[in-house]
C-alpha cells in the first residue's frame, strides 16, 4: 500500500469469497469506479512467543520470535528493538571486544520483553473481557519500549533492586535496564539523550566531566563522557549507556564504569583479574 492509490482494508470473519468490490464501495460510501481488488489475504491474530530466542549461533528476532495482535505498533517495534539489542552485541563479539558469552544476554533481555509486549497486546484485543484489566500497562510504556530488563548485560546495585520501572504509569527515570529517557539537549531540539549512545558506549554525567574522565580512559572500549542537564540524573550520579541506549549501570563511584564494562564484555578476564 502507498497511502495514495493503494490501500489495505481489514475486516473480521474467515470468509474470503465475499463480493469485495461491493463491500468496499459500501464502506467507502462513494462509487469508486476505478476500484480494483489486488489480493485478499486471510489472517488470524495470535499471541505466540518462542520458548528460546537463541541456540548456539542461531538467534531469533522479530516475528520469528514473537507474533502478537496489532496494538500501538508493537509488532514491528518489538522486532526492531530485538535487532537493536542483538546488533551491537554481535558487532562487539565479531570485533573481538566482547566474549561470545555476551550473546547470552540477548535471550535474557529480549524474551521477557517480547512476552510482555505480546501479552499486553493480546489482553487488549484477543479477549479483553468486560471488567477493567488491572495489569494493563500504560500505552506509552508500550509505544516507548519502556520494558525494564531485570537480567542481562547490566549491573544493578542493591538500591536499584527496589527502584522498579512502573508499567501502569509512564515514568521513565533512567533506571538500570531501561532505555534512557528522551530529553532534548539543545534549544533547537536537534539532539536528544537518545543520541548519546551508539554506535559505542557513553558515560553520561550530571556534573564536571573531568571528574569522570580518568576512570573512563581505563575502560576496555572507548567511553566518551557526556554531560547532560536532566531531572532524572542528579549531581554526582552517572549513567553507563550501552550502544542501544539502555542504562547498564548508574551510580556515583567513578571507579565503577571501567570495572562494570570489563565484567559485562569480558567476564572471564574480569574474574581472572587480567588487565583490560
Ligand atoms: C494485519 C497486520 C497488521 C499489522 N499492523 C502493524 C502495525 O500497524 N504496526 C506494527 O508495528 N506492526 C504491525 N504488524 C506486525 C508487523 O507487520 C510485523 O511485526 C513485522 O512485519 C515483522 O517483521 P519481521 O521482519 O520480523 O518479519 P516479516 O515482515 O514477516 O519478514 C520476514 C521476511 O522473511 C522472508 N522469508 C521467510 N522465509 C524465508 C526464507 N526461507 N528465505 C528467505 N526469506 C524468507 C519473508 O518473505 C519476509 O519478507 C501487523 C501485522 C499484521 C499481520
Amino acid at each position: 500500500m502507498d497511502g495514495q492509490s493503494r490501500w489495505v482494508f481489514m475486516t473480521s470473519g474467515n470468509a474470503t469469497d465475499r463480493d469485495w468490490p461491493a463491500l468496499l464501495r459500501t464502506v467507502l460510501g462513494v462509487p469508486a469506479p476505478d476500484l480494483e481488488v489486488r489480493s485478499v489475504l486471510p489472517w488470524q491474530a495470535e499471541m505466540l512467543v518462542a520458548d528460546r530466542y537463541s541456540a548456539g549461533r542461531v538467534h531469533l528476532a522479530g516475528d520469528a520470535a514473537h507474533v502478537m495482535p496489532p496494538f500501538a505498533a508493537s509488532g514491528a517495534n518489538t522486532g526492531i528493538a530485538d535487532a537493536h539489542d542483538l546488533g551491537w552485541k554481535l558487532a562487539a563479539v565479531l570485533a573481538g571486544t566482547a566474549d561470545p558469552t555476551l550473546l547470552d544476554s540477548y535471550e535474557a533481555e529480549r524474551r521477557p520483553a517480547g512476552w510482555f509486549v505480546a501479552d499486553q497486546s493480546a489482553r487488549r484485543t484477543l479477549d479483553p473481557g468486560a471488567a477493567p484489566d488491572p495489569d494493563l500497562a500504560h500505552p506509552f510504556v508500550l509505544a516507548a519500549g519502556g520494558f525494564q530488563y531485570r537480567t542481562g548485560a547490566l549491573r544493578r546495585s542493591p538500591a536499584d533492586e527496589h527502584d522498579v520501572e512502573p508499567v501502569r504509569e509512564f515514568a521513565p527515570a533512567g533506571r538500570v535496564g531501561t532505555r534512557v529517557p528522551h530529553v532534548w539537549l539543545d534549544a533547537a531540539r536537534t539532539r536528544s539523550t537518545l543520541d548519546l549512545g551508539g554506535p559505542g558506549w557513553a558515560l553520561v554525567v550530571a556534573d564536571d566531566p573531568a571528574r569522570w574522565a580518568p576512570a573512563a580512559a581505563k575502560a576496555p572500549v572507548p567511553l566518551p563522557v557526556r554531560r547532560i542537564d536532566a531531572d532524572f540524573l542528579p549531581p554526582g550520579q552517572a549513567l553507563l549507556l550501552r550502544p542501544d541506549d539502555v542504562v547498564a549501570w548508574r551510580g556515583g563511584d567513578e571507579s565503577a564504569p571501567p570495572r562494570v564494562l570489563q565484567e559485562l564484555l569480558r567476564p572471564e578476564r574480569a574474574v581472572a583479574g587480567a588487565p583490560a
